[in-house]
């Protein structure tokens, strides 16, 4: 993890919007939490990440945005993250500063926006990230069900944002699996299964685990 986090550091491109300067806490808060999603993957799952904006706070967008053209947004008015296909990705950090104080609430808009990323890898936004066309399959007949839950309203392990559509239905499982683990397992067994093996990782059994 702490190699990760180092060289995500060095290799990526840390910004602040206009005169903003992220400082090293913000820097580092950031690139952990990213680094976290991969893990049990390589780091070459975010060689399309280039650059990461920092916002000091929420971005306010006037009128309506376009949701093609490879650009994922999420709330239409007040923006605390962006990711961008090919392009950078934008992170509010009061949003990151509030969120991390209790991980707990399953709210977290750098798993958020860097699961968008590893959607997008593949070249496309569908809520499928890069897997073996045997999991691929699993995948979205598991998505399809779950996005029926969601819309129904009859869900408690995951933030009914998700179901916008299976992009975001990724981003907002990839938050629940990693801040509210054994919620998911419970609530969506088969999803979390998935989750496991894309991320290679099992995060309701490290917080069972010792200490
Ligand atoms: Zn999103």
């Amino acid at each position: 993890m702490e190699d990760l986090i180092r060289i995500f550091l060095a290799d990526k491109n840390f910004e602040g919007t206009r005169d903003f300067e992220p400082t090293s806490d913000m820097r580092l808060m950031i690139a952990a939490q990213a680094c976290l999603l991969i893990l049990g993957l390589d780091y070459a799952y975010y060689d399309d990440v280039g650059s990461i904006i920092i916002s000091p706070t929420i971005i306010r967008q006037r009128g309506s945005r376009q949701l093609d053209g490879g650009i994922v947004s999420d709330d239409p008015i007040a923006l605390a993250g962006q990711a961008v296909l090919h392009g950078p990705v934008l992170i509010v950090w009061d949003t990151v500063a509030n969120e991390s104080r209790d991980p707990r609430r399953g709210h977290n808009v750098v798993f958020h926006e860097f699961a968008h990323k590893l959607d997008m890898r593949d070249g496309t936004v569908d809520g499928i990230p890069p897997m073996s066309a045997e999991l691929a399959g699993r995948w979205a007949s598991v998505i399809r069900s779950v996005l029926a839950r969601l819309r129904s309203g009859d869900h408690d392990g995951l933030r009914s944002y998700g179901a916008t559509n299976p992009a975001e239905l990724l981003a907002v499982a990839t938050e629940a699996f990693f801040e509210t683990p054994d919620r998911l397992q419970t609530s969506e067994p088969e999803l979390y299964v998935l989750l496991s093996k894309f991320y290679q990782q099992d995060p309701a059994a490290r917080r069972l685990g010792p200490g």
